[in-house]
């Protein structure tokens, strides 16, 4: 009997430390220490769209805008001067939800709202390629899909909260991935196809209608703000903060995703910020942008306001970016056309640095210093990995293999210095009817200071220094042939190992010569 009962009490013993065990696992001491993560995405906001200066000087840019949330930001925690997305839309968002890059997802251009549709303009001498025209999908099996587990879907898994407010647009109406609801939101606020608002105004229904129809861009979900004079951005944040007491009332983590329509066309005025503007003796297109900007600015504002009330802002993480460079064409903007982001050559659309150079911030109290600065230069796919870091995933399933680097060693630590990456845009598409400065069918590469970039039709490559030439104005392909080559390989190496498509010519039949293939034809 006595040997029985030592037996019973070891095993009670190691049943009363194994439930100890659990529940410091599972319990919420343990789950409260994952911290919320914040994404806060702006739609088409340029480099300099802000009073917070991303360069080595204040410009006349920075200097118009009023963004005094972006400022504290800046203040208390880390400026990105050197983050990349892609020239347009729906690559940039794939990337972000997938980790993978364009060249490789091949989801390389915007998605229209309809199934199967080619958003391509009609070149005279390339045919479009045989991109992923329906977007990203996390279904298999889906035609004209780029299938992978998405970033929600993974947060969820590990005990996340999942909201998805405001425009999704990562795949096409009547496929899995038009509804963020599939990607692994819980919640989804606005979100559908769609790349774009009929209307910003509650007034309006956040619709435009044609001969009597709701429009194909209608806002989805905001019934409640029908007929209302809530302005599109604040609809979503409010909307937004409300779904996020859930899991702060559950002491859950909580993944938000914030993606603003705002500042994306149609440009419309907000009547709250617009007058300023037009007092400044900017045009009313140009102070209907930059009301739109400090609207959004606001929006920002009542995110760390609410955190600020909740007392969680020591356990979020906020990440502040937009998904392409500023819209520099007109009439949609005001002015003189690709003007917008000068310095910076070009805007939306374009391989240059105007369509691809974002305003970037992270705070995170505790990890990031506040008030630092970083000059490494990061891209859209790197988000994907850096969440699971900051969110502790540990080698996650995955369906997709990843491009993106995890740029925590950078949060760490504002001095953290990779001179030898090298960051690759592929675009074999045409965007719209107007020329503009690499605005379609471009490549471009990124390493150190220096850039490639490609240019199909014209089977021409330019070299800059970035150091010295922000603006892209000097090509040193012919100074420097060796740099030249040495780019131009390791473009066409990286672009050949993820099977990246190229355009064929029109008149030949034939494929447009590769980055390396340009330098022996010379
Ligand atoms: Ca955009």
């Amino acid at each position: 009997m006595i040997p029985a009962l030592k037996s019973v009490r070891v095993l009670l013993g190691i049943t009363a430390i194994s439930l100890t065990f659990s529940l410091n696992v599972t319990g919420q001491s343990i789950q409260n220490k994952k911290p919320n993560i914040i994404v806060f995405l702006v739609d088409d906001m340029g480099w300099q769209d802000t009073s917070v200066p991303f360069w080595n000087k204040v410009t006349d840019f920075n200097r118009r805008y009023r963004t005094p949330n972006m400022e504290r930001l800046a203040r208390e925690g880390m400026k990105f001067t050197n983050a990349y997305a892609l020239p347009v839309c729906t690559p940039t968002r794939v990337s972000l939800i997938t980790g993978v890059n364009a060249a490789r997802h091949r989801v390389t251009h915007w998605t229209s709202p309809d199934k199967n549709k080619n958003t391509d303009y009609p070149d005279s001498l390339l045919q479009p390629v045989d991109w992923n025209i329906n977007g990203f999908s996390p279904v298999a099996g889906i035609p004209k899909t780029f299938h992978a587990t998405a970033l929600p879907a993974l947060l969820k898994q590990n005990g996340y909260y999942t909201i998805h407010s405001g425009k999704a647009h990562f795949g096409s109406s009547g496929t899995p991935g038009a509804d963020p609801l599939n990607a692994g939101f819980e919640v989804n606020i606005a979100g559908s196809s769609i790349g774009h608002p009929a209307s910003y105004l509650g007034e309006k229904n956040y619709d435009n209608p044609v001969n009597g129809k709701p429009n194909r861009n209608a806002v989805p979900g905001l019934e409640a703000y029908h007929g209302s004079d809530v302005f599109l951005s604040d609809a979503i944040t409010t909307e937004a903060l409300k779904a996020v007491k859930k899991p702060v009332s559950q002491q859950q983590p909580f993944f938000l995703y914030l993606a603003h329509y705002a500042v994306h066309i149609p440009l419309t005025a907000d009547k709250r910020f617009l007058n300023h503007y037009l007092a400044t003796g900017l045009d009313s297109t140009e102070a209907k942008y930059a009301a739109l900007i400090e609207g959004m600015d606001k929006s920002l504002g009542d995110v760390l306001k609410y955190l600020d009330e909740q007392k969680i802002a020591d356990n979020t993480v906020i990440m502040f970016m937009s998904d392409n460079g500023g819209l520099s064409t007109t009439p949609a903007r005001g002015g003189k056309a690709w003007t917008h982001n000068l310095p910076l050559k070009a805007g939306k659309g374009s391989v240059y640095e105007g369509g691809i150079r974002e305003p970037m911030l992270v705070r995170w109290p505790g990890v990031i210093k506040p008030g630092t600065v970083t000059d490494q230069y990061i891209i859209i796919e790197d988000f994907f990995p850096t969440i699971l870091d900051i969110a502790g995933i540990k080698k996650p399933s995955l369906i997709q293999k990843i491009d993106g680097v995890s740029f925590l060693p950078v949060l760490k630590n504002p001095a953290f210095k990779d001179d030898k990456r090298a960051l690759v845009w592929h675009h074999p598409n045409r965007w719209i009817a107007a020329e503009g400065p690499n605005i379609h069918y471009a490549s471009a590469l990124r390493q150190g200071d220096w850039k490639l970039i490609y240019d199909y039709r014209k089977s021409k490559l330019e070299l800059y220094n970035l150091k010295d030439d922000i603006g892209e104005q000097t090509d040193l392909a012919a100074s420097n042939p060796r740099k030249l080559k040495e780019l131009a390989s390791l473009l066409t190496k990286q672009l050949r190992e993820w099977d990246a498509q190229w355009p064929v010519w029109k008149a030949s039949g034939k494929q447009v010569p590769l980055p390396d293939e340009i330098l022996v034809l010379e």
